[in-house]
């Protein structure tokens, strides 16, 4: 099993210790005898360890800036929320595919803000704007949050924040199995507890450092003993030989181990493999030796919302896609939603 993250190296920005949060994250990191460093902002980070860019992007994701989170102007999060909350940036996951690597650029170490009563008040102004219309927040888009909760607690704060709320629901997606800290959290049932699942041969060959299928299984049923609203977002899709096979075995044995109570209030979201032109360029980079499939020419292109192309699979390859999974997620969940495919 993957062990808990624990960074190689810390960053307090000063303002972070204004904050109890940040107060906590120092005396914790300081008695695990961690190497600890001050910086006046993030963007000061410039000398971390390593020879060339290979490996200070891997010394990176293994470094965690305390900071607090100056914009509190929440982006979209079509389609699975209203916004997208955020407590931390970045992941400590080797995801051949990841996004994060494009968005991040060249700050790929983790950041945790402290600062979240502030980030509370936000969201409760647009919960405001919204009523009596229920708002959605999404809190992993930026990054993995469960993979560093067990160290913040941030994620459970927030979902105890968003149990008392009236108008406010939570959702978040992981690929790690850590979820132990969360289970007794007072949720209320206003947080939809996602994991991220993907054939064996997805995880084994480009999600490296993350959580195997059983240990996402095995946790998923503890989230679901502990009575939170559970979902499975199944993504990236990506073809590869034996695709259906391997797609149909994982959702047979999810199908084999969550508890019937479990079954009755699932969703589904399905997302495809896509890729655009600097994500190829950034992941070649990093991963120089992928097998991730990376050709444009295999590929039918889509207009996508931050103004540049990307690379999906064609018609033809996405309806067989869409007809394995529609096809047997309501065989084998009949109670299930299939929330979107993309
Ligand atoms: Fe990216 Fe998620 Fe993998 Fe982390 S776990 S590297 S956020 S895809």
């Amino acid at each position: 099993m993957v062990k808990p993250f624990m960074p190689q190296l810390v960053y307090f920005e000063p303002k972070a210790l204004e904050y109890p949060l940040g107060k906590t994250l120092y005396d914790k990191f300081s008695e695990m005898d961690l190497e600890i460093r001050e910086t006046t902002s993030h963007n000061q980070i410039r000398n971390l360890p390593g020879d060339n860019d290979f490996q200070k992007y891997r010394n990176a994701k293994s470094t965690l800036v305390v900071g607090v989170r100056r914009t509190l102007k929440f982006d979209t999060s079509k389609p699975s929320a209203e916004y997208a909350i955020p407590f931390a940036t970045g992941c400590m996951g080797h995801c051949h595919y990841c996004y994060l690597q494009t968005t991040m650029g060249s700050k790929p170490y983790i950041r945790t803000y402290v600062n979240t009563d502030e980030i509370f008040e936000s969201a409760e102004q647009y919960m405001q704007e919204r009523m009596p219309e229920i708002t959605r927040f999404e809190a992993s888009c930026t990054s993995d949050i469960v993979g560093i909760d067990h160290l913040t607690h941030t994620l459970k704060r927030a979902i105890e924040y968003f149990g008392q709320t009236n108008y406010g629901l939570l959702r978040f997606v992981t690929k790690f199995a850590h979820v132990d800290h969360l289970l007794d959290a007072n949720h209320q049932g206003r947080t939809r507890f996602r994991f991220s699942i993907n054939a064996e041969y997805v995880i084994k060959y480009f999600e490296p450092g993350t959580s195997r299928l059983v240990d996402r299984i095995e946790a998923a049923k503890k989230v679901a003993a502990a009575d939170y609203p559970l979902g499975f977002i199944i993504a990236p899709i990506y073809l590869h030989e034996g695709w259906k096979e391997g797609y149909l075995s994982m959702l047979e044995q999810l199908a084999e181990h969550l508890p019937k109570k479990a079954k009755n209030d699932l969703t589904f979201e399905l997302i495809q493999h896509r890729f655009t032109a600097p994500a190829k360029r950034v992941i070649q980079k990093n991963y120089p030796m992928t097998k991730l499939e990376l050709d444009e020419s295999k590929r039918k292109t889509k207009w996508g919302r931050y103004g540049i192309f990307k690379y999906v699979y064609t018609d033809q390859e996405q309806e067989e896609m869409k007809q394995l999974f529609l096809t047997h997620i309501p065989k084998l969940f009949p109670k299930a939603t299939v929330e979107y495919f993309t």
